[in-house]
Protein backbone atom coordinates (compact mmCIF):
# COMPACT_ATOMS: atom_id res chain seq x y z
CA UNK A 1 0.00 0.00 0.00
CA UNK A 2 2.71 2.78 0.74
CA UNK A 3 4.24 1.82 -2.57
CA UNK A 4 1.48 2.89 -4.69
CA UNK A 5 2.38 6.79 -3.19
CA UNK A 6 5.48 6.20 -5.66
CA UNK A 7 4.06 7.36 -9.23
CA UNK A 8 5.22 9.49 -11.95
CA UNK A 9 4.94 13.23 -11.54
CA UNK A 10 1.26 14.14 -11.92
CA UNK A 11 -1.40 17.01 -11.86
CA UNK A 12 -4.00 16.54 -9.92
CA UNK A 13 -6.05 18.84 -12.30
CA UNK A 14 -6.13 16.46 -14.64
CA UNK A 15 -8.30 13.66 -16.19
CA UNK A 16 -7.07 10.64 -14.64
CA UNK A 17 -6.24 12.34 -10.97
CA UNK A 18 -9.87 12.73 -11.39
CA UNK A 19 -10.92 8.54 -11.98
CA UNK A 20 -9.20 8.02 -8.68
CA UNK A 21 -10.93 10.58 -7.13
CA UNK A 22 -14.01 9.17 -8.41
CA UNK A 23 -12.69 5.70 -7.74
CA UNK A 24 -12.21 6.75 -4.24
CA UNK A 25 -15.06 8.70 -3.32
CA UNK A 26 -17.53 6.08 -4.72
CA UNK A 27 -16.12 3.00 -3.05
CA UNK A 28 -15.82 4.75 0.26
CA UNK A 29 -19.58 5.18 0.00
CA UNK A 30 -20.61 1.74 -1.53
CA UNK A 31 -18.67 0.51 1.74
CA UNK A 32 -21.52 1.78 3.68
CA UNK A 33 -24.65 2.97 1.25
CA UNK A 34 -26.04 3.25 -2.19
CA UNK A 35 -24.44 5.64 -4.56
CA UNK A 36 -27.68 6.96 -5.45
CA UNK A 37 -28.68 8.48 -2.37
CA UNK A 38 -24.98 8.76 -0.71
CA UNK A 39 -22.48 10.75 -1.61
CA UNK A 40 -18.57 10.71 -0.32
CA UNK A 41 -17.07 14.56 0.23
CA UNK A 42 -13.42 14.16 0.50
CA UNK A 43 -11.30 17.01 2.37
CA UNK A 44 -7.52 17.15 2.67
CA UNK A 45 -6.76 17.25 6.04
CA UNK A 46 -6.84 14.47 9.67
CA UNK A 47 -10.24 13.15 10.71
CA UNK A 48 -10.94 16.40 12.75
CA UNK A 49 -11.08 18.46 9.60
CA UNK A 50 -14.32 16.03 8.57
CA UNK A 51 -15.52 15.99 11.52
CA UNK A 52 -15.37 19.98 12.07
CA UNK A 53 -16.75 20.59 8.27
CA UNK A 54 -20.37 19.05 9.71
CA UNK A 55 -20.73 20.22 13.11
CA UNK A 56 -19.86 23.65 11.66
CA UNK A 57 -21.92 23.48 8.32
CA UNK A 58 -25.34 21.80 8.93
CA UNK A 59 -26.18 24.09 11.83
CA UNK A 60 -29.15 26.44 11.25
CA UNK A 61 -31.28 27.85 13.69
CA UNK A 62 -31.85 24.74 15.70
CA UNK A 63 -29.69 22.90 18.07
CA UNK A 64 -26.73 19.71 17.89
CA UNK A 65 -27.49 17.22 20.35
CA UNK A 66 -24.04 15.99 21.17
CA UNK A 67 -23.65 12.83 23.03
CA UNK A 68 -20.57 13.38 25.53
CA UNK A 69 -19.43 9.91 26.61
CA UNK A 70 -15.41 10.16 25.88
CA UNK A 71 -12.91 12.42 24.78
CA UNK A 72 -14.19 12.22 20.83
CA UNK A 73 -17.51 13.67 22.07
CA UNK A 74 -16.12 16.27 24.01
CA UNK A 75 -14.02 17.43 20.47
CA UNK A 76 -17.75 17.47 18.66
CA UNK A 77 -18.76 20.05 21.48
CA UNK A 78 -15.70 22.04 21.65
CA UNK A 79 -15.79 22.76 17.66
CA UNK A 80 -19.19 23.12 18.19
CA UNK A 81 -18.48 26.06 21.10
CA UNK A 82 -15.98 27.64 18.44
CA UNK A 83 -17.92 28.33 16.02
CA UNK A 84 -20.63 29.98 18.61
CA UNK A 85 -23.76 27.09 17.64
CA UNK A 86 -26.40 25.96 19.22
CA UNK A 87 -25.52 22.85 20.87
CA UNK A 88 -26.82 20.79 23.59
CA UNK A 89 -24.42 18.34 25.71
CA UNK A 90 -25.99 15.05 26.48
CA UNK A 91 -23.47 13.66 29.69
CA UNK A 92 -23.36 9.95 29.57
CA UNK A 93 -20.84 7.77 31.63
CA UNK A 94 -17.79 6.82 29.60
CA UNK A 95 -17.79 3.04 30.94
CA UNK A 96 -21.86 2.43 30.83
CA UNK A 97 -23.47 2.27 27.16
CA UNK A 98 -25.68 5.24 26.56
CA UNK A 99 -28.82 5.49 28.40
CA UNK A 100 -30.85 5.43 24.97
CA UNK A 101 -34.51 6.00 27.28
CA UNK A 102 -33.02 8.76 29.26
CA UNK A 103 -32.23 10.23 25.68
CA UNK A 104 -35.69 9.16 24.34
CA UNK A 105 -37.43 11.26 27.51
CA UNK A 106 -35.09 13.62 26.73
CA UNK A 107 -36.67 13.89 23.14
CA UNK A 108 -39.97 13.65 24.36
CA UNK A 109 -39.90 17.41 25.56
CA UNK A 110 -37.36 18.73 23.26
CA UNK A 111 -36.96 17.55 19.80
CA UNK A 112 -38.49 20.54 18.48
CA UNK A 113 -35.28 22.51 19.44
CA UNK A 114 -33.15 20.00 17.82
CA UNK A 115 -32.26 19.39 14.44
CA UNK A 116 -29.12 16.97 14.86
CA UNK A 117 -27.86 14.36 17.29
CA UNK A 118 -24.13 13.69 16.82
CA UNK A 119 -22.21 10.76 18.36
CA UNK A 120 -19.16 8.66 18.50
CA UNK A 121 -19.25 5.08 17.15
CA UNK A 122 -16.31 3.51 18.71
CA UNK A 123 -15.50 5.99 21.21
CA UNK A 124 -11.44 5.46 20.65
CA UNK A 125 -10.86 7.06 24.31
CA UNK A 126 -12.59 3.96 25.82
CA UNK A 127 -12.98 1.49 23.34
CA UNK A 128 -17.22 1.58 24.19
CA UNK A 129 -19.25 0.38 20.80
CA UNK A 130 -21.67 3.22 20.92
CA UNK A 131 -25.02 1.48 20.04
CA UNK A 132 -25.57 3.79 16.32
CA UNK A 133 -28.33 1.49 15.31
CA UNK A 134 -31.05 2.57 18.33
CA UNK A 135 -30.02 5.92 18.12
CA UNK A 136 -30.88 5.97 14.81
CA UNK A 137 -34.08 4.72 15.72
CA UNK A 138 -34.53 7.26 18.17
CA UNK A 139 -33.92 9.72 15.46
CA UNK A 140 -35.93 8.11 12.98
CA UNK A 141 -39.05 8.66 15.77
CA UNK A 142 -38.40 12.55 16.41
CA UNK A 143 -37.37 13.09 12.33
CA UNK A 144 -33.86 14.03 13.72
CA UNK A 145 -30.81 13.92 11.72
CA UNK A 146 -27.74 11.58 12.61
CA UNK A 147 -24.07 12.82 12.42
CA UNK A 148 -21.91 9.62 13.00
CA UNK A 149 -18.08 10.28 14.00
CA UNK A 150 -17.07 7.04 12.92
CA UNK A 151 -13.49 7.12 12.33
CA UNK A 152 -12.35 4.25 14.15
CA UNK A 153 -15.27 2.22 13.03
CA UNK A 154 -15.29 2.60 9.82
CA UNK A 155 -13.89 0.14 7.53
CA UNK A 156 -14.43 -2.58 10.31
CA UNK A 157 -17.13 -2.44 11.97
CA UNK A 158 -20.31 -3.24 9.57
CA UNK A 159 -22.04 0.12 9.24
CA UNK A 160 -25.36 0.46 6.63
CA UNK A 161 -26.34 3.75 6.55
CA UNK A 162 -29.61 3.75 5.06
CA UNK A 163 -30.84 1.07 7.67
CA UNK A 164 -29.31 2.89 10.40
CA UNK A 165 -30.79 6.35 9.65
CA UNK A 166 -27.24 7.89 9.31
CA UNK A 167 -28.02 11.28 7.56
CA UNK A 168 -23.51 11.92 7.72
CA UNK A 169 -21.22 9.89 8.56
CA UNK A 170 -17.65 10.59 9.19
CA UNK A 171 -14.36 8.55 8.95
CA UNK A 172 -10.99 9.06 7.44
CA UNK A 173 -7.80 7.60 5.82
CA UNK A 174 -5.41 6.25 8.41
CA UNK A 175 -7.40 4.14 11.00
CA UNK A 176 -9.40 1.05 10.00
CA UNK A 177 -8.93 1.43 6.45
CA UNK A 178 -5.47 0.91 7.08
CA UNK A 179 -4.25 3.55 4.48
CA UNK A 180 -1.63 6.81 5.05
CA UNK A 181 -3.16 9.70 6.91
CA UNK A 182 -4.07 13.20 5.28
CA UNK A 183 -7.73 12.40 3.96
CA UNK A 184 -10.84 13.29 6.02
CA UNK A 185 -13.94 12.65 4.58
CA UNK A 186 -18.01 12.77 4.64
CA UNK A 187 -20.66 9.85 3.54
CA UNK A 188 -23.70 11.90 3.27
CA UNK A 189 -27.21 11.75 2.17
CA UNK A 190 -27.53 13.50 -0.72
CA UNK A 191 -31.04 15.08 -0.21
CA UNK A 192 -29.19 16.21 3.68
CA UNK A 193 -26.14 17.72 2.03
CA UNK A 194 -29.00 19.74 -0.85
CA UNK A 195 -30.64 20.98 2.13
CA UNK A 196 -27.77 22.59 3.32
CA UNK A 197 -27.50 25.32 0.34
CA UNK A 198 -28.97 28.11 2.38
CA UNK A 199 -27.26 27.67 5.42
CA UNK A 200 -25.24 31.10 5.63
CA UNK A 201 -21.64 29.51 5.78
CA UNK A 202 -19.66 29.95 9.07
CA UNK A 203 -16.18 28.96 7.37
CA UNK A 204 -14.41 29.13 4.20
CA UNK A 205 -12.56 25.60 3.70
CA UNK A 206 -14.63 23.38 5.34
CA UNK A 207 -18.01 23.92 4.43
CA UNK A 208 -19.56 21.11 3.64
CA UNK A 209 -22.27 22.00 1.11
CA UNK A 210 -19.57 24.56 -1.10
CA UNK A 211 -17.34 20.89 -0.88
CA UNK A 212 -19.99 19.21 -2.36
CA UNK A 213 -21.26 21.36 -4.90
CA UNK A 214 -17.66 21.61 -6.49
CA UNK A 215 -16.86 18.43 -6.36
CA UNK A 216 -20.43 17.59 -8.35
CA UNK A 217 -19.29 20.22 -10.73
CA UNK A 218 -15.88 19.08 -11.19
CA UNK A 219 -15.37 15.49 -9.86
CA UNK A 220 -12.51 17.00 -8.29
CA UNK A 221 -11.71 17.93 -4.97
CA UNK A 222 -11.92 21.49 -3.97
CA UNK A 223 -8.46 22.30 -2.89
CA UNK A 224 -5.44 20.90 -3.67
CA UNK A 225 -5.76 17.17 -2.22
CA UNK A 226 -3.18 15.18 -0.67
CA UNK A 227 -2.26 13.56 -3.84
CA UNK A 228 -0.21 10.47 -2.12
CA UNK A 229 -2.19 10.02 0.71
CA UNK A 230 -5.32 9.06 -2.61
CA UNK A 231 -2.81 7.27 -4.11
CA UNK A 232 -2.22 5.17 -1.03
CA UNK A 233 -6.14 5.13 -0.16
CA UNK A 234 -6.73 3.67 -3.42
CA UNK A 235 -4.29 1.01 -2.46
CA UNK A 236 -6.36 0.58 1.16
CA UNK A 237 -9.57 0.60 -0.46
CA UNK A 238 -9.11 -2.11 -2.85
CA UNK A 239 -7.20 -4.43 -0.20
CA UNK A 240 -10.55 -3.78 2.19
CA UNK A 241 -12.52 -4.85 -0.88
CA UNK A 242 -10.22 -8.06 -1.30
CA UNK A 243 -10.70 -8.85 2.54
CA UNK A 244 -14.24 -7.28 2.84
CA UNK A 245 -15.15 -5.18 5.85
CA UNK A 246 -17.10 -8.11 8.09
CA UNK A 247 -13.58 -10.32 7.23
CA UNK A 248 -11.60 -7.58 8.69
CA UNK A 249 -13.72 -7.08 11.01
CA UNK A 250 -13.31 -10.58 12.19
CA UNK A 251 -9.39 -10.80 11.78
CA UNK A 252 -9.72 -7.64 14.35
CA UNK A 253 -11.78 -9.83 16.63
CA UNK A 254 -9.97 -12.71 16.58
CA UNK A 255 -7.01 -10.56 18.20
CA UNK A 256 -9.00 -8.68 20.33
CA UNK A 257 -10.26 -11.93 21.60
CA UNK A 258 -6.21 -13.57 22.06
CA UNK A 259 -5.65 -10.33 23.62
CA UNK A 260 -8.50 -9.66 26.09
CA UNK A 261 -7.68 -13.51 27.15
CA UNK A 262 -3.91 -12.91 27.62
CA UNK A 263 -4.26 -9.52 29.56
CA UNK A 264 -6.91 -11.51 32.19
CA UNK A 265 -4.01 -14.23 32.61
CA UNK A 266 -1.76 -11.64 33.63
CA UNK A 267 -3.95 -10.11 36.17
CA UNK A 268 -5.46 -7.01 34.25
CA UNK A 269 -8.57 -5.77 34.57
CA UNK A 270 -10.68 -3.67 31.92
CA UNK A 271 -12.12 -0.33 32.01
CA UNK A 272 -15.28 -1.27 30.47
CA UNK A 273 -17.15 -4.25 30.55
CA UNK A 274 -16.19 -6.33 27.92
CA UNK A 275 -19.71 -7.37 26.18
CA UNK A 276 -19.71 -3.31 25.63
CA UNK A 277 -15.90 -3.46 23.53
CA UNK A 278 -15.70 -2.46 19.98
CA UNK A 279 -13.10 -5.18 19.84
CA UNK A 280 -10.50 -2.35 17.78
CA UNK A 281 -9.03 -0.89 20.84
CA UNK A 282 -9.05 -1.57 24.63
CA UNK A 283 -8.65 0.27 27.75
CA UNK A 284 -6.48 -1.10 30.22
CA UNK A 285 -6.21 -0.45 34.03
CA UNK A 286 -2.98 0.28 34.95
CA UNK A 287 -1.51 -2.75 37.16
CA UNK A 288 -0.84 -1.58 41.38
CA UNK A 289 3.19 -3.40 40.90
CA UNK A 290 4.95 -1.52 42.63
CA UNK A 291 7.41 -1.08 39.61
CA UNK A 292 5.32 -0.10 37.31
CA UNK A 293 5.82 3.06 35.18
CA UNK A 294 3.86 3.24 31.87
CA UNK A 295 6.69 5.03 30.67
CA UNK A 296 8.78 2.31 31.10
CA UNK A 297 6.54 0.23 29.71
CA UNK A 298 5.80 1.85 26.61
CA UNK A 299 9.91 2.17 26.27
CA UNK A 300 10.74 -1.40 26.82
CA UNK A 301 7.55 -2.49 24.11
CA UNK A 302 8.57 0.67 21.58
CA UNK A 303 11.88 -0.59 21.76
CA UNK A 304 10.63 -4.64 21.01
CA UNK A 305 8.49 -3.13 18.28
CA UNK A 306 4.93 -2.41 19.68
CA UNK A 307 3.78 0.95 19.88
CA UNK A 308 0.81 1.39 22.71
CA UNK A 309 -1.21 4.48 23.95
CA UNK A 310 -1.97 6.24 27.48
CA UNK A 311 -5.24 6.61 28.75
CA UNK A 312 -7.24 9.52 27.41
CA UNK A 313 -9.71 9.77 29.81
CA UNK A 314 -9.29 12.08 32.98
CA UNK A 315 -9.01 10.91 36.22
CA UNK A 316 -8.58 7.32 35.31
CA UNK A 317 -5.19 5.77 35.53
CA UNK A 318 -5.40 3.68 31.87
CA UNK A 319 -3.32 2.78 28.75
CA UNK A 320 -4.67 1.41 25.45
CA UNK A 321 -3.81 -1.13 23.25
CA UNK A 322 -5.39 -0.91 19.55
CA UNK A 323 -5.33 -4.12 17.08
CA UNK A 324 -5.76 -2.71 14.21
CA UNK A 325 -3.78 -2.66 10.63
CA UNK A 326 -1.90 -5.28 8.91
CA UNK A 327 -1.44 -7.40 11.99
CA UNK A 328 -2.51 -10.68 12.94
CA UNK A 329 -2.79 -13.40 16.14
CA UNK A 330 0.87 -14.04 15.79
CA UNK A 331 1.57 -10.38 16.85
CA UNK A 332 -0.85 -10.35 19.69
CA UNK A 333 0.74 -13.46 20.94
CA UNK A 334 4.69 -11.89 20.67
CA UNK A 335 3.21 -9.27 22.21
CA UNK A 336 1.75 -10.55 25.02
CA UNK A 337 4.84 -12.54 25.92
CA UNK A 338 6.86 -8.74 25.96
CA UNK A 339 4.42 -7.68 28.19
CA UNK A 340 4.56 -10.45 30.74
CA UNK A 341 8.45 -9.91 30.56
CA UNK A 342 7.84 -6.60 31.74
CA UNK A 343 5.11 -6.73 34.13
CA UNK A 344 7.17 -9.67 36.01
CA UNK A 345 10.03 -7.12 36.13
CA UNK A 346 8.41 -4.59 37.86
CA UNK A 347 5.94 -7.25 40.07
CA UNK A 348 8.28 -6.92 43.01
CA UNK A 349 9.28 -10.39 43.76
CA UNK A 350 12.91 -10.48 42.10
CA UNK A 351 13.12 -6.69 43.41
CA UNK A 352 15.22 -6.24 46.61
CA UNK A 353 14.49 -3.86 48.51
CA UNK A 354 15.95 -1.73 51.08
CA UNK A 355 14.23 0.89 53.72
C1 LIG B 1 -8.90 9.49 15.44
C2 LIG B 1 -10.23 10.02 15.75
C3 LIG B 1 -10.64 11.31 15.34
C4 LIG B 1 -9.81 12.24 14.51
O1 LIG B 1 -8.52 12.43 14.87
P1 LIG B 1 -7.48 13.13 13.89
O2 LIG B 1 -6.25 13.16 14.72
O3 LIG B 1 -7.99 14.47 13.56
O4 LIG B 1 -7.36 12.27 12.66
C5 LIG B 1 -11.94 11.71 15.61
N1 LIG B 1 -12.79 10.90 16.25
C6 LIG B 1 -12.44 9.66 16.65
C7 LIG B 1 -13.47 8.82 17.32
C8 LIG B 1 -11.16 9.18 16.42
O5 LIG B 1 -10.82 7.95 16.82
Amino acid sequence: MKWAQVVPDICPRELDFGYLMKFVSRSLTRFVASTKNYETILIGGSGTAAVESVISSVSADKAILIINNGAYGKRMLEIAQAYGINAIEFVQSPVEPINTESLSILLEQRSSEISHIAVVHNETTTGLLNPIELIGAICRKFGIEMIVDAMSSFGAVPIQMEEMNISYLIASSNKNLQGMAGVGFIIANKQSLTSLRDIPPKNFYLNLYQNYKYFLDNHQMRFTPPVQTLYALREAIIETMEETIPGRYERYSGMWKKLIEGLKKLGLAFLVEEQYHSKIITSIVEPQLPGYCFEDMHDYLFANGFTIYPGKLHGKNTFRIANIGAINEQDISNFLMLLETYLGGVSGENIERIH
